[in-house]
């Protein structure tokens, strides 16, 4: 439909209204944006954008109002030393400044004495640009972002399972359609509010909601079943669950052999997890854990939906495989409205772990280290293969390397990584330690309390750009409101340092519609490829779902539809798995994993147990 708002009447004193998206988390509400004179006045849920149909949470109903915020910075602020007060610079100051002193920390300690440092907030275009900008202007290897703390275990784990990591791998719109769902430490109804409509509808059909979680939360309260467990139990519930299966000859057979590899390791490990063992571990009687596993067994169609609660733990990555291990031993992965997804939590949380600001990354879920990988990337760049660094330091370990022996000047982009960051006080004193710190960003924080430069950049409704939501779906955020003056965007910031660094050719990039046209053609054979990808084709499809590459389904003579003689008729893909998964041999592969103690017990000193069931950062 139109990027024109439909309805706005419903936006009463607006003049003029656009489609676009919320900012905050991955479920990406369409919104309905109504400018006043260059400024957000009102909002409303977008009802035809088909994940939220117009509901939102009070985040997104609130989030225009940061846009004319008192505190904004709209000036480049410049010290010495994180001592001294901020003093207003321009432009030119502040950008030579960064670039007179990344060239010379450079020039004393090498250039991986220089790092960036992103965010799971950035847009595609932006997260791509960061990635170019530090391997190719820097000349660093060490890059890397939040996202790290977030949802990174349901990342690693589907890519060692499945050999691609999309948050879910269908539409949220096939929850209505499961018969059975498995809700692993994800209090959705309080933390994603819109997407409740979806489960209500699936009860209404007669399906059944399976919740498990430490604490009866409002999700709790919604299950058929609500599995109550000690926190850090998850594994250990789900390698229960799968003794079950076995025990009960519930284990789909024929699609193990013919889809996966590795279940008799699995076998032997998950048969030690008696459910009576199970309750002694988990707090969950025994006849809730046989009910449970027989629900899932049984259903024509059946989802395992884990969050933060499940996946933030020193085991979570191996949590992620139990829940996965049992999806697949049960035959649910890639058949109809059924399989495993992790609910995403950042704004651009997939989109941003897919494109190259990772320190072991390169566009469209490429890796640094293989050597196709860095020449396909090279050849979009225009560079040797050589030149690109190897794999750098991930975002801890980055972070905690910030110093006079270690990283000594660090461009951060989006993210309040003195808060955000785990044992913060840490990570607070190794900011503290840098030689120079540079932060973009729209408001102060405590992590522009410890830089040199701060420079004040567009927020999300002033620029557009791309970002990719929990589902896969690639979606548009579209500008709006002016920006205040004064203010630059992180593009255009970007490639002016980027050109006193010896490198604008690279980085000649006017619009994130300029960024967008390389960073896709930059994704094309990668396995999160979004080279067939356009803003258009985003706006008549309501997005458009990874993968997408270019010119799939014609042939050699059909009529380019685009002046770069390209075809762009891929549909995307709402549903991965169907036929195969993303290993060379095409299965699914289980990994075998045992429950283990939490890194940190309560104890006398520390009583108490901390449990979460989403992080948005
Ligand atoms: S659910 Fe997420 S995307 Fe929707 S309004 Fe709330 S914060 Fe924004």
């Amino acid at each position: 439909m139109s990027i024109l708002s439909r309805q706005p009447l419903t936006l009463a004193r607006t003049e003029y209204a656009l489609r676009t998206h919320c900012p905050y988390c991955a479920f990406q509400c369409g919104m309905i944006l109504g400018d006043g004179d260059g400024r957000p006045e009102q909002v409303a849920g977008d009802p035809h954008f088909p994940v939220n149909n117009g509901q939102m949470c009070i985040k997104g109903w609130s989030s225009h109002t940061l846009l004319r915020h008192p505190r904004r910075l709209t000036k480049p602020l410049i010290r010495d030393k994180i001592t001294d007060e901020y003093r207003e610079a321009d432009w030119d100051e502040a950008l030579d400044l960064i670039a007179d002193k990344l060239r010379t920390i450079r020039a004393e300690s090498g250039a991986n004495a220089v790092g960036a440092f992103g965010s799971g907030a950035l847009t595609n275009e932006k997260a791509y640009l960061l990635g170019k900008f530090a391997r190719l202007a820097l000349g660093t290897a060490h890059i890397d972002y939040n996202g790290r703390y977030c949802m990174s275990s349901a990342a690693a784990g589907q890519n060692r399972a499945f050999g691609i990591d999309r948050g879910l791998p269908f539409p949220v719109a096939d929850i209505e359609r499961a018969e059975v769902i498995f809700l692993a430490g994800a209090n959705v109804a309080d933390t994603l509010p819109p997407i409740m409509q979806w489960f209500e509808r699936q009860k209404k059909a007669g399906g059944r909601l399976i919740v498990s979680d430490p604490r009866r939360t409002m999700t709790a309260r919604a299950a058929d079943l609500f599995l109550q467990l000690t926190p850090g139990t998850d594994l250990a519930l789900a390698n229960g669950m799968l003794a079950v299966a076995i025990e009960e000859g519930l284990v789909d057979k024929s699609y193990v052999a013919e889809r996966t590899i590795g279940f008799e390791a699995i076998r032997a490990i998950a048969l030690q997890y008696h459910p009576a063992r199970v309750e002694r571990l988990t707090g969950i009687p025994e006849a809730q854990i046989r009910t449970a596993a027989r629900w899932l067994a049984t259903a024509k169609s059946a989802m395992i939906l884990s969050a933060r609660g499940a996946e933030q733990h020193s085991k979570g990555v191996d949590t992620v495989h139990s829940l996965i291990n049992l999806a697949l031993a049960l035959g649910k992965v890639g058949k109809s409205y059924s399989g495993y997804g992790c609910l995403t939590g950042q704004g651009n949380g997939q989109g941003g772990r897919e494109h190259g600001q990772k320190a072991d990354q390169l566009p469209g879920y490429r890796l640094i280290e293989v050597d196709a990988h860095r020449a396909a990337v090279a050849k979009v760049w225009g560079v040797d293969p050589n030149v690109l660094p190897r794999k750098g330091r991930s975002a801890f370990e980055l972070l905690d390397s910030l110093g006079p022996d270690g990283i000594r000047a660090l461009v951060v982009m989006g993210s309040n990584v003195a808060v955000a960051s785990p044992d913060a006080d840490r990570i607070e004193k190794r900011l503290k330690a840098l030689d120079f710190l540079v932060v973009l960003d729209a408001f102060h924080n405590e992590t522009t309390a410890q830089a040199h430069v701060v420079l004040p950049v567009y927020q999300w409704a002033e620029e557009e750009g791309t970002l990719t939501n929990l589902e896969g779906r690639v979606i548009r955020r579209r500008v709006i409101a002016r920006p205040p003056n004064g203010v630059r965007g992180d593009i255009d910031i970007l490639r002016d340092l980027a050109a006193r660094l010896g490198v604008g050719d690279k980085f000649d990039f006017y619009s994130p519609r300029e960024v967008f046209d390389e960073f896709r053609r930059a994704t094309a054979g990668g396995l999160a490829d979004y080279s067939g990808i356009t803003y258009e084709k985003i706006d008549a499809n309501d997005g458009v779902f990874w993968p997408c590459p270019a010119r799939s389904n014609v042939g050699p003579d059909a009529a380019p539809d685009s002046s770069d003689g390209e075809v762009y008729d891929h549909p995307g893909t709402p549903r991965l798995f169907a036929d195969r998964f993303y290993h060379p041999d095409g299965r699914a592969k289980f990994f075998p994993v045992e429950h283990r103690a939490a890194g940190e017990e309560p104890d006398a000193t520390f009583p108490i147990s901390v449990v979460q069931n989403w992080r948005w950062s």
